[in-house]
């Protein structure tokens, strides 16, 4: 048998490369893992992490108008963008360095360096002009932002990296997309003070998720001011005299801000890779293509995580690379189990959700029971905001199991986590009734719906 000089190179270290290193280093096997920017990759550095601090610091303007409902007066308040940025900038480097440690504490070694594939075990690691060899080697690359080029002043524009780092904050933005990172920005950005517009070129922000939290959301995005425009497109972006910038769209407006944003979904990174060199396969949109086990058309050579494009969420990653682990270093072949991942939009209100939407569930299943309440929870009360939540159970008529749980509102992420577990474990609707609530929550409302509020026989309503 030749030998290598690792058991395993990992290519990337973001949340899947990191994991899958560690955990084989872990095993006693020799690791090398490569990195050109900051270990971490996109979730630490410049995604979900400083996403939600950004989040969490736009949630204080609201907070500051409620406390007047509770009694408090709050005197003058001042937000300090530059102070944000650099707080941030200290946390993600604490993160960075856990996460290269991480894998150095269990016996891996990790290199600053782009690396590219040479052959099927070979792999050139630029910064250091050499190359090293390994049995084994997982490409963990991970995405970026799509780029927009057939965009006239598409140079002009910045997408989420450069929005986490802008030297100031704008006074006005414009945003386009309809997706998680478009609607999670136009909300951060509209807390922090700046006068926000999304364009989108659909119907309904948020394609993939249930119409009611799209709908429910769109409306209390428009009644915080922020300006949601669908059906249209930018056409170009110019520079005005006055330095701002000027986004014309295809049905003739000319929308003018200080920065505009692309948010229009993610690329996978496996340009100049030596992909083809190794024997790697990759389809229509760069993604590199595998098996039901990470596993690309070369035998010593897998992939996960969003250079992958299964599912773009950092735990899909990090469940890939375990499983990849289990199926390369442990002899048990594991499949990655993408079903029924519950996720969150972290907009304001915010949305958790898992399972099928209605109408998933309405074309998959024909016959389905429709649980629904729109309350304004109790905290909004007093202050007398009249922003409401949505919580929505969707169940299977037949089985009477639980297929989707959908929730628009005050920490919706953190109870859709929980409602995952019951939906995951294929609960059905009488175990919801059976559980006793917790009074006063707004979460009670999820086993307190006896009734269906409508019912969908052959995939139409009642
Ligand atoms: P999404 O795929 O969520 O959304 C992309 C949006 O861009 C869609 O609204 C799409 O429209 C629109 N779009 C695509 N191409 C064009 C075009 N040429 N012109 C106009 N509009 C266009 O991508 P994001 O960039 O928002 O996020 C990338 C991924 O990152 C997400 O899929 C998600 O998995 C992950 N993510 C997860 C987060 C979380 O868990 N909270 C947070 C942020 C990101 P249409 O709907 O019509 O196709």
């Amino acid at each position: 048998m030749p030998s290598y000089d690792y058991d395993l190179f990992v290519i990337g270290g973001g949340s899947g490369g990191v994991r899958a290193a560690r955990v084989v280093s872990g095993l006693g096997r020799r690791v090398g893992i490569a990195e050109e920017y900051r270990y971490g990759g996109t979730c630490v550095i410049r995604g979900c992490v400083p996403k939600k601090l950004l989040v969490y610091a736009s949630q204080f303007s609201e907070a500051f108008e409620d406390a007047a409902g509770y009694g408090w007066s709050v005197g003058g308040t001042a937000f300090d963008w530059k102070a944000l940025i650099a707080n941030k900038d200290r946390e993600i480097a604490r993160l960075e360095s856990i996460y290269r440690g991480g894998v150095e504490k269990a016996g891996g070694e990790t290199f600053a360096s782009r690396a590219e594939l040479i052959d099927a075990h070979t792999v050139r690691l630029v910064a250091e002009g050499r190359t090293v060899t390994a049995d084994k080697i997982l490409i963990a690359t991970g995405g970026r932002p799509s780029p927009h080029e057939a965009l006239p002043g598409h140079e002009l524009t910045i997408t989420s990296n450069e929005a986490f780092q802008l030297e100031k904050l704008p006074e006005a933005i414009v945003i386009a997309g309809g997706g998680y990172i478009a609607v999670e920005f136009a909300n951060i950005f509209h807390g922090l003070g700046v006068r926000t517009t999304l364009i989108y070129r659909g119907a309904e922000i948020l394609g993939r998720f249930d119409m009611d939290l799209r709908r429910g959301l769109h409306e209390a995005m428009a009644a915080k001011g922020i300006e949601i425009i669908c059906h249209d497109v930018f056409s170009r972006i110019e520079k005005g005299e006055d330095g701002r910038l000027v986004a014309h769209t295809s049905k003739g407006r000319a929308l003018v801000a200080d920065q505009v944003m692309l948010a229009l979904g993610r690329t996978p990174n496996t340009e100049n890779l030596g992909l083809e060199r190794a024997g790697v396969k990759v389809g229509p949109v760069g993604e590199i293509l595998v098996d039901d086990y990470s596993r690309t058309s070369a035998d010593t050579i897998y992939a996960l995580g969003d250079v992958t494009n299964r599912m773009q969420l950092t735990p899909a990653a990090i469940h890939e690379a375990m499983c990849f682990v289990d199926t390369a270093f442990r002899d048990r072949p594991t499949k990655p189990d993408l079903e029924d991942v519950a996720t969150a939009v972290f907009s304001q209100p915010e949305i958790g959700t898992v399972g099928l939407s209605e109408d998933q569930a309405a074309t998959q299943l024909g016959d389905v029971d429709i649980y629904r309440a729109a309350f304004r929870p109790m905290r909004n009360i007093l202050p007398d905001r009249q922003e409401r939540m949505i919580m929505k159970l969707v169940v299977d008529a037949r089985s009477n199991r639980v297929v989707g749980a959908h929730i628009l509102g005050p920490d919706a992420g953190e109870l859709a986590q929980l409602l995952g577990v019951a939906v995951k474990g294929r609960l059905t609707k009488d175990v919801f009734d059976r559980t006793m609530a917790i009074h006063p929550t707004a979460a009670e409302e999820l086993v307190t719906m006896y009734q269906p509020s409508y019912r969908i026989r052959g995939g139409r309503r009642d």
